[in-house]
């Protein structure tokens, strides 16, 4: 078993400002390409008539994707002596608001990136109003193209000034605005000779020093049922590990239907045997001892330590749909595994995510706008407040076809709560 420690790291900011020529020159410059992806790259932008650039090394990565031939290069991995990083990229502000929002991102730090010449833009103050939104507190502002400005400490220190005054706002207070060069690989590996007033390390040596969030194993259990298969006459019951740790012979709450049973077996797919214990992050089928008919959605957890249980609660909601989310209008909602009918019943405030200017209630809430809101849904659901947990703590929402917005729960009125 792999016993390195694995830090995600998501990238984000305002298009053009070098996320793939950073992340191109990351892979590149720790040797994590895959054999012969450099030459094949530089022959295809020969062959275009093109110079070579770090940024077509991803591009490259996305047409092997639509060819099915890698599962998801939106996460990229590479690493350092000291450990692995998977980089998480956002191609296009909307996949960015997805990953994110839905936790596919699963994000421990961000990297903001700016560009030195153009400075502040829309998207970096409206990445950096999502990174608030979702409480990721490890943030590092990467002010890049500083050729453009010839790596000048001034420049540096605008921007810092500039970002600061829109980023502490909202409670965010960057570790540290890194200075670099994507495209010359300055400050990347090496701390750079171009930029002697340079206090704080290359990316990379700062990278390392990022201090790794507790681990997930040690929060409360949450395994929402994914699926229930039925083998001769046993029922094995599937799903992800989101938080915690399961035993054989643990007492185990199945909420919202409310029954109680013990773990009789645990079986992971790559084990011969049966274990005794899993954790956060794997993917098991375990057997109890009653037989239920549990249906998908459903979240197992202890039972001194359930999730909440309501119909209503009061949520961060990011739109991004085309037509605006109104009251009382039917959505879809999907939180871990559970899809269920809901409605916005109150808007609270409605605020543009990028100049903080508060919205028109009449309107409803607008792409681009985060909304404090209070959801009613069709039928209790289990969740958990997302300053606790992350992953029962979020939700999308589906409008028509789309994933049109997502949330994170802020939490329920006392009165409301586990109602049954
Ligand atoms: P993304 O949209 O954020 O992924 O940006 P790209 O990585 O595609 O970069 C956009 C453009 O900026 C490309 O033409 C890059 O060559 C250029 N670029 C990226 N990093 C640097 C840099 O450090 N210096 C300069 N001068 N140009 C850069």
């Amino acid at each position: 078993e792999n016993s390195r420690e694995t830090l995600n790291i998501v990238v984000v900011g305002h298009v053009d400002h070098g996320k793939s020529t950073l992340i191109g020159r990351l892979l590149f410059d720790t040797d994590s390409l895959p054999e012969g992806a450099i030459d094949k790259v530089k022959q295809l932008a020969k062959e275009k008539g093109k110079a070579f650039e770090y940024a077509y090394l991803l591009d490259a990565f996305e047409e092997e994707q639509e060819q099915g031939i890698t599962i998801d290069t939106t996460q990229l991995q590479f690493s350092t002596e000291k450990r692995d990083y998977v980089i998480i990229d956002a191609p296009g502000h909307k996949e960015f608001l997805k990953n994110m929002i839905s936790g596919a991102a699963n994000a421990e730090a961000a990297f903001l990136l700016v560009d030195a010449n153009e400075g502040i833009q829309e998207q970096s103050r409206r990445h950096g109003y999502i990174l608030s939104l979702l409480g990721i507190k490890k943030v590092y502002v990467i002010v890049n193209k500083m050729d453009l400005v010839d790596y000048s400490e001034d420049r540096l220190n605008q921007i810092k000034t500039d970002f600061n005054e829109f980023l502490n706002n909202l409670n965010i207070y960057p570790i540290d605005y890194i200075p670099i060069s994507a495209y010359f690989g300055e400050n990347i590996v090496k701390k750079s000779k171009k930029m002697p007033w340079n206090r704080s390390g290359s990316i990379i040596e700062i990278m390392d020093t990022i201090p790794k969030d507790k681990d997930l194993e040690k929060k409360p259990l949450r395994f929402p049922i994914q699926d229930v298969y039925k083998f001769d006459d046993r029922r094995i019951i599937a799903g992800r590990i989101e938080s915690g740790t399961l035993n054989v012979g643990d007492e185990i709450l199945i909420s919202p239907s409310n029954k109680t049973t013990k773990i009789k077996s645990i079986a992971y797919w790559s084990d011969k045997d049966q274990r005794n214990e899993a954790s956060a992050g794997m993917s098991v089928g375990i057997i109890v001892e009653d037989e239920f008919f549990n249906k998908r959605g459903e979240i197992i957890s202890h039972i001194e330590d359930a999730p909440i249980k309501s119909n209503i609660f009061n949520a961060n909601v990011f739109w991004m749909g085309k037509t605006n989310l109104v009251k009382n209008k039917k959505y879809k909602l999907k939180l871990s595994t559970k899809e269920v009918e809901c409605e916005v019943i109150t808007i609270n405030k409605i605020i543009d995510a990028s100049t903080l200017a508060q919205g028109d209630f009449a309107e409803g809430i607008k792409k681009n706008d985060v909304a404090e809101v209070t959801i009613r849904t069709k039928e209790m659901i289990c969740f958990d407040e997302f300053a606790n947990l992350q992953t029962t703590g979020r939700f999308v929402i589906v409008d028509g076809f789309d994933v049109s917005g997502g949330g994170i729960i802020s939490g329920i009125e006392d009165s409301l709560k586990n109602r049954e």
